[in-house]
């Protein structure tokens, strides 16, 4: 990530002439903990918020779309993308290279707009070193190990032996929970959607995000 995080001031922040930074909104958890439906739920209930589509050499499962879900690379892209900075950050997964493009992100942000990231710890730990205030970070939880497993198996894209992999890595990635700002332990998807878009509100207002506020209370204080 270049020295300076790539924020912007542009967005229009309500009919007082404010403007806002666009914020890095991340979500982690262990894989089968419903993240990825939150996030396809937030991104068709939230216009100003866009997804960064993470490249990875994991083979595409059933139904997973290049450019969607995922642009889908080999090991030696993926290497030549890294060694050319491309990459905001990246990580190893179940010994899948993932990584995230730098430029839609920079565009995105410097547009005003809102960036929602499915990253697990190790990218969110080298996000946070240049991004600071920019970035929200949620951790989702799963209602129970026995829920956790069962998503996992009955996701049927997956062998055995992966879902195992998976339930191991799950416990690597709970461990991380305390990195993050907040917790959502989704038990029911409508309630853990009203909880997440709740989070972005919130802090969509918050008073080190606005620009032009000093001048927006100075004209309002010298018109009383
Ligand atoms: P999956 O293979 O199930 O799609 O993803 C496995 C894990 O990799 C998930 O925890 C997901 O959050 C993480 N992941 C996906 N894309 C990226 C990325 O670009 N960077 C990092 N650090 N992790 C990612």
């Amino acid at each position: 990530m270049s020295p300076s995080a790539p924020t912007s001031s542009v967005a229009p922040h309500g009919r007082a002439g404010l403007a806002r930074r666009g914020l890095m909104l991340v979500l982690s958890s262990p894989s089968g903990a419903g993240k990825t439906t939150l996030s396809r739920r937030l991104l068709a209930s939230d216009p100003r918020i866009t997804m960064s589509v993470s490249v990875t050499t994991r083979p595409p499962r059933p139904g997973e779309e290049e450019g969607k879900d995922y642009f889908f690379v080999d090991a030696p892209r993926f290497e030549a993308m890294r060694e050319a900075g491309d990459l905001l950050e990246h990580a190893t997964v179940f010994g899948n290279f993932y990584g995230t493009p730098r430029a839609p992100v920079e565009a995105a942000l410097s547009e005003g707009r809102d960036v929602l990231f499915d990253i697990d710890w190790q990218g969110v730990r080298q996000l946070r070193e240049t991004a600071g205030q920019d970035m929200v970070k949620v951790f989702i939880l799963p209602p129970s190990a026995q829920d956790l497993e069962k998503r996992l198996r009955s996701r049927a894209q997956d062998s055995d032996e992966v879902v195992r992999g998976r339930m191991a890595g799950a416990a690597v990635e709970i461990e991380h929970y305390a990195e993050y700002d907040y917790i959502i332990v989704n038990d029911d998807v409508e309630e853990s959607l009203a909880r997440l878009t709740a989070i972005l509100q919130a802090e969509r207002l918050k008073i080190g995000r606005l620009t032009g506020l000093s001048e927006f209370v100075k004209g309002l204080h010298a018109a009383l």
